[in-house]
């Protein structure tokens, strides 16, 4: 076997990317085609974080919907995930609606397949089965990273570090500040597949029919948390199921706390069996299925949110913020899971998007390190919205063109005008909003960084929750 690498082993690149999701391949992959040399660091065996560890429903985030059609809000690498995922048979042509929204199914295996090739044509260096346990640092400067593996400690250094471990473990390690819990938190969930479903009429139940199946199957005795959720099926006789909850006496389990957490996931998969029970009694075309598999891990929605520049706010969500450093948009609904069986949504007007600030990826007492997916700076209600994959492939790209312009220009990521990123971004056909508010806007690109609530067009704040219980 290869000898054990010791800590006085470093490693130097101009980017580093810590956490292999969607933020963090975005991120590695955008920082190295601009010429940048970036190791992408990833503790799993495999790429893709919750859209493939967990494994998601549909890609969601990347469209808007008006008069029933579905418009992207996002472009470029989201875009190239789509596209690369139809081309292989791991996503339908066309995305599917349901509630006032559109997303897009895939298939979890062959998109650790398309995510291998973006990385490798990309030239990042990928480590797999890495984990990220500390930093390297100077003063309140963030100079590297230390990673574990079976090799060993290693240290691996760059002049900026992007945090895209979905928990903000870099930010955590060089004591770097955090957002308060600012509202009800949202639950965990463990993801899983059902096998020997009638698929056809399964696709025939709505939202409200299952949750009514459900509620029945409660009514019987059998314990459910949820009775409100999602249902995706991308091949014949299997069905993805998105509605468990998990709990840790009555909050979310803390995925920094390794027994609780690992008990969280104990109780996901009783949850599962509970499931099976109540889908095969209870709803129709489920009669004959059995868990086929569940995530590898159970699904955190939120967890440490850093403190940046700039705090997206709830507001900023539902009124369709316009921001004059903006890297992206997105239009989708606050989707809360707090307490209780249902989820609750808070929709934007139908059409409508909000742009996301550059500066919701710098944090605010740190240098040399930049956050992308869904530990960016956001408050409770935007984060729910914010933390959905087409946004996180958006912010990540984003990171990794700052990240290199940062390095490229001996700068820190906060000097570099957001201008600049802008552009890149839109060169590689990323959508940061329409002509019009491009043009509205440009004067205030250097302008100061703006409060919340200002530059809104429109938006509403209608709120349902996904089940009868309101
Ligand atoms: C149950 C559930 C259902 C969801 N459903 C949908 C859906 O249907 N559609 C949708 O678009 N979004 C959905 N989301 C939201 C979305 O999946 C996530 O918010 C999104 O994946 C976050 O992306 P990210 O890149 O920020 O982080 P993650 O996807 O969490 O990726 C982080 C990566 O970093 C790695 N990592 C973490 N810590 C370390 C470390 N210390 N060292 C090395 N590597 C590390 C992880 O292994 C992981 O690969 C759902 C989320 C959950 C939990």
């Amino acid at each position: 076997m290869t000898p054990l690498a010791t800590t006085t082993d470093t490693d130097t690149y101009d980017v580093l990317v810590a956490g292999g999701g969607p933020a963090g391949v975005a991120a590695a992959v955008a920082a190295a085609r601009s010429g940048a040399r970036v190791a992408l660091v990833e503790r799993y065996g495999f790429l893709g974080g919750t859209m493939t560890a967990v494994t998601l429903g549909s890609l969601c985030g990347y469209y808007t919907v008006r008069d029933g059609a579905a418009l992207p809000v996002v472009g470029s690498f989201a875009t190239e995930v789509a596209d690369r995922l139809r081309d292989c048979g791991g996503a339908p042509d066309k995305p599917v609606f349901w509630l006032r929204t559109a997303s897009l199914p895939y298939d979890p295996f062959r998109l650790t397949l398309v995510l291998d090739e973006l990385v490798g044509a990309a030239g990042v260096d990928v480590l797999l089965h890495s984990m990220v346990t500390g930093v390297l640092r100077d003063g309140d400067r963030v100079t590297g990273i230390e990673v574990h593996s079976k090799q060993g400690p290693r240290r691996l250094r760059a002049p900026v570090v992007v945090d895209c471990t979905g928990d903000a473990d870099v930010v955590a390690q060089a004591g770097g500040e955090f957002l308060p819990v600012d509202g009800p938190p949202q639950f965990p969930s463990t993801m899983f597949r059902f096998g020997g479903v009638d698929t056809d009429r399964a696709a025939t139940i709505s939202r409200a029919e299952l949750h009514a199946h459900l509620e029945r199957a409660v009514a019987a005795g059998i314990d459910l948390p949820r009775t409100a959720g999602g249902m995706y099926s991308v091949h014949p006789g299997i069905m993805h199921l998105n509605i468990t909850r998990v709990s840790d006496r009555g909050r979310p389990p803390d995925p920094a706390r390794t027994e609780e957490f690992g008990a969280a996931e104990a109780e996901g998969r009783r949850q599962v069996l509970r499931y099976e029970q109540a889908f095969r009694g209870y709803v129709p075309g489920f009669e004959h299925a059995f868990v086929l598999d569940c995530g590898a891990q159970l699904g955190v929605r939120e967890s440490r949110r850093v403190a940046g520049a700039y705090v997206l706010s709830s507001d900023d969500v539902t009124g369709a913020a316009r921001f004059p450093d903006a890297i992206g948009c997105s239009a989708w609904p606050m989707e809360r899971h707090g307490a209780g069986r249902g989820t609750q949504w808070g929709w934007l007007d139908p059409g409508a998007y909000y742009q996301i600030p550059l500066r919701v990826l710098v944090p605010r007492d740190l240098d040399g390190v930049l956050v992308a997916g869904r530990c960016a700076s956001a408050d409770l209600g935007a984060q729910a919205s914010l933390r959905v994959t087409a946004q996180c492939m958006a912010m990540g790209e984003a990171a990794g063109v700052l990240a290199h312009l940062a390095t490229e220009g001996a700068q820190r990521p906060r000097d570099v005008p957001a201008e600049r990123v802008r552009r890149v971004l839109t060169d590689r056909g990323a959508f940061l909003g329409t002509t019009a508010d491009q043009q509205i806007h440009a004067e205030q690109i250097h302008a100061e960084p703006t409060r919340a609530g200002e530059h809104r067009t429109g938006g509403n704040r209608t709120e349902e929750r996904d089940d009868q219980d309101a």
